[in-house]
């Protein structure tokens, strides 16, 4: 039994290369935490039991039983229906198809599981507990090898008719664009994400262009990407310089159309091709600043995300406590 009066849930991090397990409590704080590599390869019954396994390390840290937390919140790559608790399909998890994720866990836990779409969890996350915290109307962006998002509005997260809502990556930014994995052509993370990138690199590499980025990448071309790219940027190569303004550019067109579509107080920007700074951001704010609505652009920060890799497992736990309504609002 909980003898403390305090709300902990469990959060879980469910990613196609690791688990993360947390009891958290309502304000955020970790009380223990457990990582472990997700046996993705293996299929959903190994996944679930790595999740398991991972979970009871969480409790022993902190003394502790999942009869203590009130619920479980498990954030999960790919479209999931938060309300039915289906996760449809997920590209980082190969073989889950329709897994009734949330059932299988609450026979195994015992208590109410609420399930939440990854990039939606680090939204919920940032505008509870990190950067947005005590704003209404905030965008989050995770950049990385694709692009995700989540959407808050007058404060809370909106997921849509069946919960697949602020698949921000997926608008159409170049009609005649590259194909996505999606099926569709010109998707804003073809263009803006680190993958974008590392294949506009190879193509010019290919091309024969000079450039210092292939000996960054000790010269094997499959190995270039947004890291090395950066890395080049750094030592002043002119091609990395112009592939990752170019990049910033693409971004930028997408940022001027979720300002023009929602009129944000904060754009949160998170992932690993955020890390480039300033020679990726400034281009793509200008060309934000370019192409929104002025009193729109005026109105909005943009910010980096500041809760780094726990923001999975508060979004998730974040989630949970906001369905069980416990949560303390500040
Ligand atoms: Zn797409």
């Amino acid at each position: 039994m909980n003898t403390q009066k305090e709300s902990l849930i469990l959060g879980i991090d469910l990613g196609g290369t690791k688990i993360l397990t947390a009891v958290i409590d309502a304000q955020g704080s970790l009380r223990a935490r457990d990582h472990s590599v997700t046996p993705a390869a293996k299929g959903p019954q190994a996944v679930i039991q790595a999740i398991r396994e991972s979970a009871k390390r969480s409790f022993e840290q902190a003394s502790m039983d999942v009869s203590w937390v009130d619920a479980v919140g498990i954030g999960a790559p790919g479209p999931s229906n938060p309300e039915t608790g289906v996760l449809f399909t997920s590209p980082n998890l190969p073989g889950w198809q329709d897994v009734d994720l949330v059932r299988i866990l609450e026979e195994q836990f015992g208590k109410k599981v609420y399930l939440i779409n990854d990039a939606n969890a680090a939204a919920l996350a940032e505008y509870r507990f990190g950067a947005a915290r005590g704003l209404q109307h905030v965008i989050y962006i995770t950049v990385s090898t694709g692009i995700g998002g989540g959407i808050i509005i007058d404060g809370r997260l909106y997921t849509g008719a069946v919960g697949t809502a602020a698949e921000l990556g997926h608008m159409t930014i170049d009609l005649d664009g590259p194909r996505c994995n999606c099926g569709n052509f010109g998707c804003w993370e073809t263009l803006a994400s680190g993958t974008a990138l590392a294949r506009r690199a190879r193509l010019r590499i290919e091309e024969g262009a000079s450039t210092a980025i292939l000996d960054h990448a000790a010269g094997e071309i499959e190995k270039v990407d947004a890291k090395i790219i950066q890395a080049a940027a750094e030592e002043g190569d002119l091609l990395a310089n112009e592939l990752i303004s170019r990049t910033g550019f693409y971004l930028g067109v997408g940022l001027a159309n979720l300002i023009n579509m929602f009129n944000p107080q904060m754009i949160v920007i998170g992932g690993g091709v955020s890390n480039i700074g300033d020679r990726i951001f400034n281009p793509a704010y200008q060309t934000a600043k370019d192409r929104a609505y002025a009193a729109a652009y005026a109105a909005v920060t943009f910010t980096r995300a500041k809760l780094g890799r726990n923001s999975g497992v508060l979004g998730a736990a974040a989630h949970a406590l906001d369905k069980t309504s416990v949560l303390e609002r500040s």
